[in-house]
């Protein structure tokens, strides 16, 4: 029996593994789980799954939850980013899985890191910003950190059993979002309904946006970085329209592995809970003789800027990657609430990164210090009129 938190249990990938702890009920149990503000869906966890501990974001969730609760409901419920620290070390816990969205998932990873726990990683941000302090410190604690991401789950299966020094390159695949095959000029106009609609993965918007300006690649090239421990120059982005293949390794013979499957977050986040084992998930398999073709495509750089920024500050390294996320975030959500275009998004970010000048070899406090400057920057520039 594997004990979990689940960080960012009512979102999609805390979704997902709730489907898995029901379906697995002898192999895993939901010991913690937190939310931001979904108190209703949370609601409903804590009466399915009968988690000991909750966090949730703020005091007022708080007590809005403890006020909802049924009564001779036992759980204790904590808030903010201690709570969610707190959630991320509980005691009875052996694997936490890290889905909340954005910067706010690198605390409680690191906290989860420091108090021993395995990590099923679904929030990239966290090695996006802060992979050489993350992998250092689960190096010194001996913690695995296992991939929820299906392109990095792919790699990860694709490397086992290999020896590094064989490995030549990585292609990451693409689905290459819902603007796949637009100009650069049929961009400017596109609104968040047109990008919040993805042609094979269901997801929440942040990333349903960042998938449609190829961000969400660039970023996973960052992820792809620490996790596996490669040079930018080992990474290719591959665009592939069908999602069937989530990603490949090339072997230095010119042998290369892939790992297919249908396009479900389920099977990626299973491994990450099971590894080495598998379980019987009840997938279909891909009906392969009545797919069209398996078809690959060159990223469109100049209608998709984003994947070349996060390639740019991968190698730039240092604080570069943590003011690209940070950029990115507040211009997407400007985006999501319609306050800029979607042509807007690549323009703060890039103006960001330019304006930044970075840490090498950061710190913990020199990570967030550039994060907050980021944010202050891109809303400065975003307020002189983007
Ligand atoms: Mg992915």
């Amino acid at each position: 029996m594997k004990n979990l938190a689940i960080l960012g249990s009512t979102g999609s990938i805390g979704r997902n593994t709730l489907k898995l702890v029901a379906a697995f009920p002898d192999r895993l149990c939901a010991k913690v789980l937190t939310a931001k503000t979904n108190l209703q869906l949370l609601l409903q966890q804590i009466e399915i799954f009968r988690p000991e501990l909750v966090a949730v974001f703020d005091q007022a969730s708080a007590a809005s939850l403890q006020k909802q609760l049924p009564a001779g409901t036992r759980v204790q419920i904590l808030f903010g980013e201690k709570g969610y620290c707190a959630a991320a070390g509980w005691a009875a816990v052996d694997q936490v899985v890290t889905a909340m969205v954005g910067a706010a998932g690198l605390a409680p990873t690191l906290a989860a890191i420091a108090a021993g726990k395995d990590i099923a990683l679904a929030n990239k941000e966290t090695l996006v910003m802060a992979g050489q302090l993350v992998t250092a410190q689960a190096a010194a604690k001996g913690v695995s950190i296992f991939p929820v991401d299906s392109e990095h789950s792919a790699i990860f299966q694709c490397l086992a059993g290999q020896r590094r020094q064989d490995l030549q390159k990585i292609f990451l695949t693409a689905s290459g979002g819902p603007f796949r095959g637009r100009s650069r000029g049929d961009l400017a106009g596109v609104r968040p309904e047109e990008a919040l609609v993805h042609p094979t993965w269901q997801m929440g918007a942040k990333i349903s946006i960042d998938s449609a300006t190829l961000m969400n690649k660039g970023l996973e090239v960052i992820e792809a970085k620490w996790l596996f421990g490669l040079a930018p120059a080992e990474i290719e982005v591959v665009v592939h329209p069908q999602s069937i293949i989530h990603s490949m390794v090339a072997y230095r013979d010119g042998s290369i592995l892939a790992q297919l499957g249908v396009p479900d977050m389920k099977g990626a986040i299973a491994y990450a809970l099971s590894c080495p084992e598998r379980w019987p998930l009840q997938q279909p398999l891909p009906d392969f003789a009545a797919t069209a073709g398996l078809t690959f495509e060159k990223p469109d750089l100049a209608a998709f800027p984003c994947l070349a920024l996060a390639f740019s500050a991968c190698e730039a390294g240092g604080t570069h990657p943590a003011v690209l996320n940070a950029a990115n975030e507040v211009a997407v959500e400007a985006f999501l609430t319609k306050q800029i275009g979607f042509l807007d998004i690549p323009f703060l970010v890039e103006h960001t990164l330019a304006a930044h000048s970075g840490i090498a070899r950061p710190q913990l406090a020199d990570i967030l210090g550039a994060d907050r400057w980021a944010r202050g920057e891109t809303r400065r520039k975003m307020a002189a009129g983007a």
